[in-house]
């Protein structure tokens, strides 16, 4: 799944869930649950394996993604001033929910193959429900974000 989804689902657990013991781990957790709602992906895993690199196609929309992910994090957090902690805690269930994605970018981009990294990369491929359909694949993550924003609100 994209990562705007994850962290729109992070940022609703923090808002929901104010302790950080509960929150962070839930929102870590939420990745897992929400890679198996159908979805579509840009392929950096069968390009990495073709090519080497992902190609510019797919990381331009990584970029976005990830772009879009860090905004939304930092504008609900920003939102939640002046309470300090809340926007901390916004910003930690954001990397939170994202993580276990984060931690496959040096194996795309860097050519790190480490026997831990290369295990969680195809333990994160093999948690994965993809889309046949580009069209839904993006439709449900729409969904995701919006259940998330209905949730806040
Ligand atoms: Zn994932």
């Amino acid at each position: 799944m994209l990562e705007t989804p994850h962290v729109a689902v992070g940022i609703a657990i923090a808002t929901k869930f104010p302790n950080p013991w509960i929150a962070i781990p839930l929102a870590f957790a939420s990745h897992f649950l929400l890679d198996k709602v159908p979805h579509w992906n840009p392929h950096l895993y069968t390009e990495t394996q073709k090519n080497g690199r992902p190609s510019k196609n797919s990381t331009t929309i990584a970029i976005v993604d990830i772009a879009t992910a860090l905004a939304i994090g930092s504008i609900f957090a920003y939102k939640s001033l002046p309470d300090i902690q809340m926007a901390v805690l916004i910003l930690a269930c954001s990397l939170a929910s994202v993580l276990s994605d984060v931690i496959k970018y040096p194996y795309y981009y860097f050519h790190l193959r480490q026997e831990w990294l290369v295990k969680w990369v195809n333990f994160e491929r093999s948690i994965q429900v993809d889309t046949k359909s580009v069209f839904w694949g993006i439709v449900t993550q729409g969904l995701v974000i919006a259940a998330s924003m209905w949730w806040i609100l």
